[in-house]
């Protein structure tokens, strides 16, 4: 499975800014031996207190081209409107992302879709901030019908009103439900936006990776403690390249939906072995009133019902083999206890 690795500050502030971390993140990720996909920066920013930093705007955008250009690696970045898609384009960036909060306004989602209709733009489309599996999915789906052909999720956690350890809490079940709905869809992870805290982005990105995700999107700043907006989340493009180094990879048998049939199948498990354990305790007590009222252990009727309850879900051959197999081992044992 070929990964997705994307790297870069959470906003670009200066020109001198975005050139050093996009050429630490080449050196450090040449060192390493990993290849950067694509490098990202926020040009626009939508902040929750009013006097944060709301980016550098348009004029971010011939610094992301530079980088484009100097290091052939493609620039993404953040669009909140269908006028960013037009500058974007104006500066040869075409690949671009859904924020989480943009992702709870359809109406401006499909604006955006329809900024790119037919285009060979990326799409890369953030999980909205509330847990709501359709309406990720139907974001998505504006970008799958406006006909752009490489769409990508992005799970970057939910915002809820407790106090979590992470910043944004992770609901895998989410992400997980979404690649079964649409297998062929590549889901990254955002660990900087789900953790919020510069010490968990690894471990969090483990936690992706074993679960089977297609790649990472992480924040990396030249010098996180300058940054402008997400300091404390933000890591630098050695930790960068040593964290995506040291990353234990499944190979691309163990994928999403695996895990999500096993835990289905953990489930049943336990089920069985719960209902096991109550039908023999039932049976210890049919035995008790049968001795007690002087009646037969075997009563051929009664156990005949019971082996047709087992076969009514279907007629496959095999399936029937090992059910009558089970049903002997369990009417031998049933039998042994009542006497
Ligand atoms: C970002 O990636 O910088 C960002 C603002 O992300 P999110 O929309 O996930 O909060
Ligand atoms: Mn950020």
């Amino acid at each position: 499975m070929e990964r997705i690795w994307i790297a870069g500050p959470c906003a670009a502030e200066s020109r001198e800014q975005i050139l050093t971390t996009a050429s630490q993140l080449v050196t450090s990720s040449q060192e390493a031996g990993i290849e950067l996909s694509f490098f990202r920066a926020g040009a626009w920013k939508m902040r929750s207190a009013p006097d944060g930093f709301t980016g550098a705007g348009e004029e971010a955008l011939p610094w992301l081209q530079e980088v484009q250009n100097t290091h052939h690696i493609p620039v993404c970045v953040e669009v909140m409107n269908a006028k960013q898609v037009e500058l974007c384009a104006n500066y040869d960036i075409r690949t671009v992302w859904v924020g989480a909060r943009t992702g709870v306004n359809p109406i401006e989602v499909q604006r955006i879709a329809d900024a790119v209709k037919h285009s060979d733009f990326t799409v890369m489309v953030k999980n909205p901030i509330i847990p709501d599996l359709k309406l990720w999915m139907g974001n998505i789906d504006r970008f799958l019908q406006a006909g752009i052909q490489k769409v990508m999720a992005v799970h970057r956690g939910f915002t809820d009103a407790q106090e979590n350890v992470y910043r944004n809490a992770p609901v895998w079940q989410l992400p997980i439900e979404l690649k079964v709905q649409m297998p062929e869809l590549p889901i990254l992870c955002d660990p900087s936006h789900l953790s919020g805290h510069a010490q968990w982005v690894p471990e969090l990105a483990q936690v992706a990776m074993t679960y089977g995700f297609n790649g990472l999107m992480v924040e990396c700043h030249c010098c996180p403690e300058k940054a402008l907006s997400d300091q404390k989340q933000q890591i630098t493009p050695k930790e960068w390249a040593v964290m995506i180094a040291k990353l234990d990879l499944r190979s691309s048998t163990t994928d999403i939906s695996l895990v999500q049939q096993r835990s289905i199948l953990e489930n049943i498990d336990n089920q069985l072995s719960e209902l096991l354990y109550q039908r023999m305790v039932t049976a210890d007590e049919i035995g008790r009133i049968k001795r007690q009222q002087h009646i037969a252990v075997v009563q051929p009727q009664q156990w005949q019902q019971v082996v047709k309850r087992y076969q009514k879900h279907t007629d496959d051959a095999e399936y029937q083999e090992f059910i009558n197999k089970f049903l002997e081992l369990l009417h031998q044992s049933s039998i042994k206890r009542q006497n």
